[in-house]
Parts: structure tokens; C-alpha cells; sequence
């Protein structure tokens, strides 16, 4: 079966102070068993979360990472950096780096092989805009973003994946697709999947973000293609996260 994941993106927020609380209230916890939770904070607190989170639950993602190890680029992070913080998971292809910085498919994916050559974990976001879904055009829109990067991997690389479903209308709007519209993308996603390999489709955990909160989040997680949530604004508040993370075993 597939482990739930909770991942909590904090994207250009959080605060050193933060970082501690969620080490303190996450040590005090207990959780599912089952249950893989993971906090992305922006760069400049990795050292001080990999030093709170220890002991508990919490582990480590990045927001982006360079597709290069090392090199000119400035103002860039690459995943063997990413490595020795102790990061295990990255975001590749947030709508918010597809839409302002201008990653295309072919940028994303550069930044998913980085991930999987430096054995992190890529989260691969996907998800349409609402005029995208306005013109029935979800599922296209969907199915290439995963395809893109689908076609180009080896078997066994697919297998080290996961995807994140993020409907663009739905980030940070207070408006979150119903239970039925997420399980219905996230479906399809998955039947995607299953025309490379039924397992690996089985396999894959597939992560609903978009508004998701401590009173959704039961009910989206109840659904049967989704199999954990990428949190932005509810993951900055400790005890929302906390809510979230046990609605979900
Ligand atoms: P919100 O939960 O704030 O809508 O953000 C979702 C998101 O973009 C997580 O990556």
C-alpha cells in the first residue's frame, strides 16, 4: 500500500522562530503510524529545521533545486547542496515557478533528474489554470505536464517519483477543488500511469494541493486516488499542520 505523504510547502515564509516551534510541537505528538511528513522551508532555515526536526517525524524538502551539481548560477542551489542538509524530497514544477520564472517542461524536468541523480525525491507539481479548466482542457493540460516527463524516464527512475496535483485556481485562493474534482484528475493521472505499468501506477503516491486546510483535508485525503497533501498556507500554522498530518492515516 502506499504510505501518505503530508508535505507542508512554506514557499517565501516561515521564520527561524518557526522552525523551532514546529521541532517542539512535532516532538510532543504522536501520529500515524503510517505517515510520511515532510516540511519544505526556504533554504536559509534547512540547517536550523534538520537541527529542530530531529527525533521527530519531520523531514526535509526543497521548494527548487538547479538542474547542474555545481557551477556559474548564481542565486542557485543545486541537490548534491541540498544533500548534505539532509533533504530527502523537492518540489519540481510549482505552478508558481512554471508561471513566474517561466520553467517550461523541459526546465522541470531537468530539475526532477537532478533530484533523482542526487537520490532526493522529486514531487512533480502539476495542474491546470481556470481557464484552462473553463475550456475543458484539464486533463490535456495535465496528462502533458506528467507525460513530458514520464516519456523521458527510465523505468526504474518512474518508480522514485511522486506528483503532486495543484489546480492553479485552487493555490492560495480559499478555493479547493471538491473531493470529487481532485479524485477525478488524480484518477486519471494514475489510469496514465498504468499504460507505462500497472504496478508502478499502483505504486505512485499522488498528492491533491490547493487550499487544502485542517477542515478539508479528512475528506480529500478519504479519497482513493489521493494519497497525501501538499500544504502552503495551512503548513504555517502549527497547529493546522498538526491537524492535517493526523486526518491523514
Ligand atoms: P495553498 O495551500 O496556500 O493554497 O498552497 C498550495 C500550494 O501551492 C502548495 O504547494
Amino acid at each position: 500500500m502506499r504510505t501518505p505523504l503530508i508535505a507542508g510547502n512554506w514557499k517565501m515564509n516561515g521564520s527561524a522562530s518557526l522552525v523551532e516551534d514546529f521541532g517542539r510541537a512535532f516532538a510532543e505528538k504522536s501520529f500515524p503510524a503510517s505517515l510520511d511528513v515532510v516540511i519544505l522551508p526556504p533554504f536559509p532555515y534547512l540547517d536550523a529545521a534538520r537541527r529542530a526536526f530531529d527525533g521527530t517525524r519531520l523531514r526535509l524538502g526543497a521548494q527548487t533545486l538547479n538542474p547542474l551539481h555545481s557551477g556559474a548560477r548564481t542565486g542557485e542551489v543545486s541537490g548534491r547542496m541540498l544533500k548534505e542538509f539532509g533533504v530527502e524530497f523537492a518540489l519540481v514544477g510549482h505552478s508558481e515557478r512554471r508561471q513566474l520564472y517561466r520553467e517550461d517542461d523541459a526546465a522541470v524536468y531537468d530539475r526532477l533528474l537532478a533530484a533523482l541523480n542526487t537520490d532526493i525525491t522529486p514531487i512533480l507539481c502539476v495542474g491546470e489554470t481556470l481557464e484552462e479548466r473553463d475550456a475543458g482542457k484539464t486533463m490535456d493540460v495535465v496528462l502533458r505536464q506528467v507525460g513530458y516527463v514520464m516519456a523521458r524516464l527510465e523505468p526504474e527512475q518512474r518508480t522514485r517519483i511522486a506528483i503532486a496535483y495543484e489546480p492553479v485556481w485552487a493555490i492560495g485562493t480559499g478555493r479547493t477543488a471538491t473531493p470529487d474534482q481532485a479524485q477525478e484528475v488524480m484518477a486519471g493521472i494514475r489510469e496514465y500511469q498504468a499504460s507505462f505499468d500497472r504496478d508502478l501506477a499502483a505504486g505512485m503516491r499522488l498528492l491533491y494541493g490547493g487550499s487544502m486546510n485542517a477542515d478539508n483535508a479528512a475528506e480529500l485525503l478519504a479519497q482513493p486516488d489521493i494519497d497525501g497533501g501538499l500544504v502552503g498556507g495551512a503548513s504555517l500554522k502549527v497547529d493546522d499542520f498538526l491537524a492535517i498530518c493526523q486526518s491523514a492515516g
